[in-house]
């Protein structure tokens, strides 16, 4: 899922598992400082768009309009958004500066998971979600074999990805089931849309809940009302389980008695 940032990058098809060891450090003295933000490639997933946002002080419509350009999850027809180059011809990250990433504290998931690519792949036998890793080695970056041997384990808690994983986690299983479809189901236009919206731009999800007749339609009780008025966590945590329900008619969102059917609100 957390993919390689850059187009060019050669991926060493060697599997790490959690407790896998490799040596690895970043500095800013090596020559190659910055490059691994250059021809980038980086997909964001929800969390990192609130985080992202909140981090700039701008909405999801700003932050999406501004930074984003549109992409595919490999192997859907889900949109994910891609931060969108510069663009001038070097095509760098919009975030980066002489002095490295200016969003440092807010930075995605993909580019705090570097050099490691992560996904999960579902394992229909077993019916169970696996992770996995493995080393991006390219030739540009200087920080291999540099500092002391750390663990998959320990370099994800050190670069703050355990809360992305977790908070992601649902809308992850949601894109893996889509994928275990198969390529034969197509999803009509307008609930790529909703996906879209529900995933990404939160500030217009919560306008969709609050500003048409959503809640005529679905029964969402006063207090997750006023949980997600305000806290775009919790708004992710809610659009994900209406996500389910939508999709897969699954979770927690009921719809009331037949008052009004979910193709209705406007
Ligand atoms: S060591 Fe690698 S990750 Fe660090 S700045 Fe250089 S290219 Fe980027
Ligand atoms: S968000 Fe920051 S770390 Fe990630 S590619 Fe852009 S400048 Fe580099």
């Amino acid at each position: 899922m957390y993919g390689p940032k850059t187009k060019t990058e050669r991926i060493i098809p060697v599997k790490l598992s959690m407790n896998s060891e490799f040596s690895f450090s970043c500095d800013r003295e090596l020559a190659c400082f910055g490059k691994c933000c250059k021809e980038n490639h980086v997909i964001l997933t929800p969390y990192d768009v609130i985080q992202m946002k909140q981090f700039l002080g701008i909405t999801s419509d700003e932050f999406l309009f501004l930074y984003t350009t549109l992409g595919k999850i490999e192997a859907t027809d889900l949109p994910i958004p891609v931060i969108k180059p510069r663009e001038e011809a070097s095509a760098p990250c919009p975030f980066l500066t002489d002095n490295g990433c200016s969003i440092y504290e807010a930075r995605p998931v993909a580019c705090r998971y570097y050099p490691i690519g992560a996904g999960l792949f579902h394992n229909k036998d077993e019916a169970t979600n696996e992770r996995f890793f493995a080393m991006i080695n390219e030739p540009h970056c200087l920080g291999h074999g540099l500092s002391q041997t750390t663990t998959v384990e320990k370099w994800r808690q050190d670069q703050g990805v355990v809360p992305y994983d977790e908070k992601n986690a649902a809308w992850v299983e949601i894109v893996l089931k889509r994928k275990s479809l198969g390529p034969f189901i197509t999803i009509p236009d307008k609930t790529l849309q909703m996906f879209f919206m529900a995933s990404y731009n939160l500030d217009a999800f919560r306008r969709f809940v609050f500003g048409s007749k959503f809640l005529d339609v679905y029964v969402v009780s006063k207090e997750r009302q006023r949980e997600i008025e305000k806290d775009d966590s919790a708004l992710l945590d809610f659009a994900i389980d209406w996500l389910k329900a939508t999709l897969f008619g699954e979770g927690g969102i009921k719809i009331r008695e037949q008052k009004a059917s979910p193709d209705s609100i406007e």
